[in-house]
């Protein structure tokens, strides 16, 4: 049955990069909009993100690529170096030739002024109602009307004709209909945002930087125009992590980061406060969809931060489920199977592509050696060529029909 004269808004539990891309998809399909977000403010935080021309795809697609471009540097290239011996592992040009091949550029940008991007387009749009401080807890559905209710921590019910938890990582939808266990790396993340004049000068390159050493890498990149660069600092923990950010020392990070090269140890002595996140993914799934009610985002599909892309894949995700109900006329049944056919693969390729960048950025020994010849050699339109998969993605190919 299509819903299309539903007077119903459509809930979405969580008011990150996810749940605003998905108002937006949603709005642009005719329908009214609920977000719930349990902080007290619609925000982000944390630092920079890196985001692939299947970002800059999605964020035309929703409205805003005019906001996010503006806000976005561009690189000239992405490049990893051993952090042992400084000798270049790989360097991919992302100028002209990568962004005619991709049909937008790769970019380095703070995530604030990603959410900021997508929270303008919802706002503007005026069908878009917030309710902050509002925590998700349970969800429940009337099969018969085809409703889906929220009830938030206060036991108000919100009723709406579909509901997608876009949630984050520790998703209470997720919880309600797959209840999985985390699985926690063991990797613990470091991450500052710097000025430029504390940030050193020779490290101050127009890329998305990496430096690989053994159980441990470094990335840096700027932004804001340059004004401002990203640091991030990653580590095998030696101690039983849980899943979650705490505070963190400099003492802990100096201690992990022994015996690599001067100048990626640099990095480590220029943020002023330091906060620790001890990370997990989990197992992929094949069912995000609970009658009226799916998974979207790091909800869906929370992954290792080694591949770049968890904020992209959730604004495609948001695309998708866009073009899932249009193709469907509106239709929620069959829109959330085409969302899920279309979604699953292609963001399980990226949880496990995660797991093993990670092993890659951390190999210790000959595994090491292994590495640093991985790439050598290798010519640029190889590289891209690798990429098509990942930065070939658009609105006129993300539904698999
Ligand atoms: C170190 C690190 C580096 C990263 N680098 C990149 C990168 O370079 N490129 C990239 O694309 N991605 C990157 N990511 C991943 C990216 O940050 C996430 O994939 C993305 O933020 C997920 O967005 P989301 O909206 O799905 O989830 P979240 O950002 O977690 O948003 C969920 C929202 O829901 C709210 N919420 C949670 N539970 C409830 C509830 N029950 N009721 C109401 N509200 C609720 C939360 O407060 C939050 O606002 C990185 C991640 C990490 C940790």
């Amino acid at each position: 049955m299509s819903n299309v004269q539903s007077e119903l808004p459509v809930l979405i539990a969580g008011g990150g990069i996810g749940g605003l891309a998905a108002a937006l998809a949603l709005v642009r399909r005719g329908f009214k909009v609920q977000v719930f977000e349990q902080a007290a403010e619609i925000g982000e935080i944390g630092a920079g993100i890196q985001l692939g021309p299947n970002a800059f795809h999605a964020f035309d697609a929703l409205g805003v690529g005019d906001k996010a471009r503006g806000r976005a540097v561009y690189t000239d290239h992405i490049v990893m170096h051993d952090a042992i011996d400084g000798y270049q592992v790989g360097k991919i040009e992302t100028g002209e030739a990568f962004r005619a091949r991709f049909g937008n550029p790769y970019a380095v940008i703070h995530r604030v002024d990603v959410h900021k991007s997508l929270l303008e387009g919802a706002v503007e749009t005026g069908k878009v109602e917030f309710f902050t401080s509002t925590h998700i807890n349970q969800i429940e559905q009337d099969e018969a009307n085809h409703t889906v209710t929220a009830i938030d921590q206060n036991g108000k019910r919100w009723v709406g004709q579909a509901l997608i938890g876009a949630d984050g990582g520790k998703s209470v939808v997720r919880a309600q209909y797959v209840n999985d266990p985390p699985r926690v790396t063991g990797h613990v993340v470091y991450r500052a945002v710097v000025d430029k004049a504390d940030f050193p000068e020779d490290l101050r390159w127009n890329a998305a930087s990496l430096w690989a050493g053994p159980k441990c890498h470094l990335v840096h990149y700027p932004l804001r125009g340059g004004e401002q660069y990203n640091v991030v600092v990653t580590f095998h923990s030696r101690q039983q992590e849980t899943w979650g950010v705490t505070d963190g020392s400099k003492e802990e990070v100096e201690s992990y980061f022994q015996g690599i090269s001067p100048q990626a140890r640099q990095l480590i002595e220029l943020p002023k406060t330091w906060k620790r996140w001890a990370t997990a993914d989990r197992e992929p799934i094949g069912t995000w969809v609970f009658g009226r009610a799916t998974l979207l985002g790091d909800a869906a599909h929370p992954t290792t931060q080694y591949m770049a892309q968890g904020a992209c894949m959730a604004m495609e995700d948001a695309v998708t489920l866009g073009e899932a109900l249009r193709v469907n006329n509106n239709h929620w049944e069959k829109a959330l199977a085409l969302y899920q056919q279309s979604r699953v693969t292609r963001t399980a390729r990226i949880v496990l592509s995660g797991r093993e960048m990670g092993r890659l950025y951390h190999a210790a020994g000959v595994e090491r050696l292994v590495r640093n010849s991985l790439w050598k050699g290798r010519s640029q339109e190889r590289f891209y060529d690798a990429m098509e998969w990942l930065y070939g993605w658009n609105v006129k190919n993300c539904l698999s029909i």
